[in-house]
């Protein structure tokens, strides 16, 4: 079997066992897109992972890691407006950075089309919140796919594309995170034999593209007009199908059907189909604008109509309001209380939801049997030897009692958790500047550290730090350095030399007049508490760049070069610990292991053999071990 990297670029058509992400990335290709743009996030870095295999001269298309969510969505737009196919994508909560422009693209004519592919989270697994962006779509007048499996993925995506390109207008597509990382065997077919073109042909004869006054009701009306036609493709697209597992008979005298789309209406499918009752299932794969008449058509066949969604009720409110409009006196039955808000939808929970509608119809599902040793709750934590657990150790000991801490996205976020407990707010990327500064006005009492890592610094960061820098907010800025983008897979970072030419942050700060300005590796915590105790002193804004690199990138790209490579472990000697035992109480590496009887140890296999744990023992009883086991 060919491997997956190959299947990637393979132009004849295949049918293999693929993810949703990288059933994505086959549909850009084969659809002919030639500028892909996105920034870093779950529940979509496999698409990138997929497009970053395709080697140079198989690329039919342009691929960036850009600075953020608004910027790649913008270099896609542009490549649209200039007459080629485009696509960007990002995570849930980055929608919210890219919104400012994204709001304006659907008033435009993107002449090249431009998919804009929505990585939402159900269930917050990896997000802040679980934000569903299907009000973004109502709120731009945007259409909008919701694919329930990989294979629809493929299929709905290349039907996206086509939309998009007829319209001239972005399409959004929206992928949850069961959806991204579902398997299942999917059939593609053959990739887009055109060449690439790179004519440029933006022609402003095309627009306006220029919103003023004058123009913005046009736009708007060419925008409204433009989604009615949609509606009139989701009235008839194979998308958007009635299922009926069991047929639709009456069932105890009422005909009974279910309205949903993505992981519900699939879970509804599968629960339905087990359950040998004759429900039938409308689900929407173009899910807006919505099919009026399928749906008040549906509705009509139906005596009872539960609108199965995750998130927000957002169908729910269109549906009852198309009910209204048609006469129709269908019950439609919907979800009932707070906690069906929130969290995926699944198999499990769909039955409970059917069951809860209709009792005599569907026995809710049996209580899972309750393990007999339940697994300890694991926190998620910093790895060994990340440099970040050794800044926040040394900043603890520079902190007072009364000092506010607030922490950006990144694995540093990690350190609000025992025994560091720094970073006691945390909103947004980039936020931590800001939020800190605001925190600091007319607070003499209480000194205000922020902490950011380079990768959001870029992404959303500097505008927060030229505001402190310019009104001199009284405020502390560590700046957490590990060289990458660390939390979600290691892409590239801007500026550290993988991606252009490396962008110093010293000369950047200093252009912007930072008065304070210090640069230290993580690992020397002495100095790194002394500076922050001084960057603490300073009235003003200060700055401390912490510098180290991602230790689990180091240790693995230091294998793939050298795969012997491996630093001797540490170990605790015991006979000169003293039992105080404050590496463990207060440095915390994941390495270190305590027995019944108290006694740590340091776990081999676990230890990358860095050594930044050493300097917390008082009586340095954590040493090296040498090459054969002796210390
Ligand atoms: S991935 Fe890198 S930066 Fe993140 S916790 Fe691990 S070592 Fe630290
Ligand atoms: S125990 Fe090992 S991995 Fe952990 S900090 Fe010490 S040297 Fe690094």
């Amino acid at each position: 079997m060919a491997k997956l990297k190959d299947r990637l670029v393979d132009p004849a058509g295949w049918t293999d066992l693929v993810m949703g992400n990288w059933a994505a990335a086959r549909a850009m290709i084969d659809s002919g897109t030639r500028v892909v743009t996105t920034f870093p996030g779950s529940p979509t870095p496999e698409i990138a992972a997929a497009l970053e295999l395709v080697p140079g001269p198989a690329r039919t298309f342009y691929f960036e890691y850009s600075t953020n969510e608004k910027v790649a969505l913008e270099v896609a737009a542009g490549a649209s407006l200039n007459g080629h196919l485009s696509a960007v994508f990002f995570k849930s909560v980055g929608l919210n950075v890219a919104s400012d422009s994204m709001i304006q693209l659907p008033l435009m004519q993107l002449i090249g089309g431009m998919i804009v592919l929505l990585g939402d989270d159900p269930g917050a697994n990896s997000s802040q919140n679980e934000q569903d962006n299907r009000w973004f779509s109502r709120m731009s007048y945007m259409p909008m796919f919701e694919p329930a499996t990989p294979q629809e993925t493929y299929d709905m995506y290349k039907e996206a594309v086509a939309l998009s390109r007829r319209l001239a207008m972005p399409v959004a597509f929206r992928m949850t995170t069961h959806v991204c990382h579902a398997r299942e065997l999917v059939t593609v077919g053959a990739a887009d034999p055109a060449p690439a073109d790179w004519t440029p042909r933006f022609d402003a004869a095309n627009g306006p593209y220029v919103p003023i006054t004058k123009t913005v009701f046009p736009l708007k009306r060419r925008a409204l007009e433009k989604l009615e036609a949609v509606r009139e493709v989701a009235e008839s697209t194979p998308s958007n199908a009635v299922l009926a597992p069991n047929g639709g008979a009456p069932w105890n005298g009422k005909r009974l059907g279910v309205v949903g789309a993505a992981l519900p209406a699939m879970a509804a499918l599968e629960v339905i189909g087990a359950s040998a009752r004759p429900v039938e299932i409308l689900k929407l794969g173009l899910s807006h604008p919505l099919p009026r008449r399928r749906i008040a058509e549906f509705l009509a066949a139906h005596d009872e109509v539960l609108v199965l969604e995750e998130l927000d009720p957002v169908m729910e409110t269109e549906i009852k309001a198309i009910a209204w409009d048609a006469g129709l006196e269908t019950a439609i039955r919907t979800r009932t209380c707070r906690e069906q808000l929130m969290g995926e939808l699944g198999p499990r929970r769909v039955l409970a939801l059917l069951a809860e509608t209709w009792p005599d119809a569907f026995d809710p599902p049996a209580a899972l049997a309750t393990p007999a040793a339940p697994a300890p709750p694991r926190l998620p934590q910093m790895c060994p030897g990340c440099g970040h657990r050794s800044a926040f150790h040394a900043i603890q000991a520079a902190l007072e009692a009364s000092s506010i801490t607030v922490a950006d996205i990144g694995c540093h976020s990690l350190g609000f958790q025992p025994p560091y407990e720094v970073g006691q707010v945390l909103f947004s990327m980039g936020h931590a500047i800001s939020t800190g500064s605001g925190m600091a006005i007319r607070n003499p009492s209480r000194k205000v550290v922020t902490f950011i890592g380079d990768s959001t610094l870029l992404h959303a960061g500097l505008p927060g730090v030229i505001n402190a820098a310019v009104h001199d907010h009284d405020v502390v800025l560590v700046v957490l350095d590990n060289g990458t983008t660390a939390m979600t897979g290691h892409q590239p970072r801007f500026g550290s030399g993988e991606v252009g030419p490396k962008i110093p942050f010293k000369p950047l700060f200093e252009a912007l007049g930072v008065k304070f300005l210090r640069e230290v590796d993580a690992y020397e915590q002495a100095k790194l508490t002394a500076l922050v105790k001084e960057a603490m002193a300073h009235p003003g804004f200060a700055v401390v760049i912490a510098r180290h690199p991602c230790m689990l990138k180091f240790t693995r790209d230091s294998r793939r070069k050298n795969p012997g490579f491996r630093m001797p472990p540490i170990k605790l000697d015991q006979a000169l610990c003293d039992k105080r035992h404050v590496c463990a109480a207060e440095f915390a590496c994941p390495s270190f292991v305590r027995a019944e009887d108290g006694t740590i140890t340091v776990h081999a296999d676990l230890c990358i053999g860095d050594g930044s744990c050493a300097q917390t023992c008082p009586v340095k009883a954590l040493v090296r071990q040498r090459p054969g086991g002796a210390s």
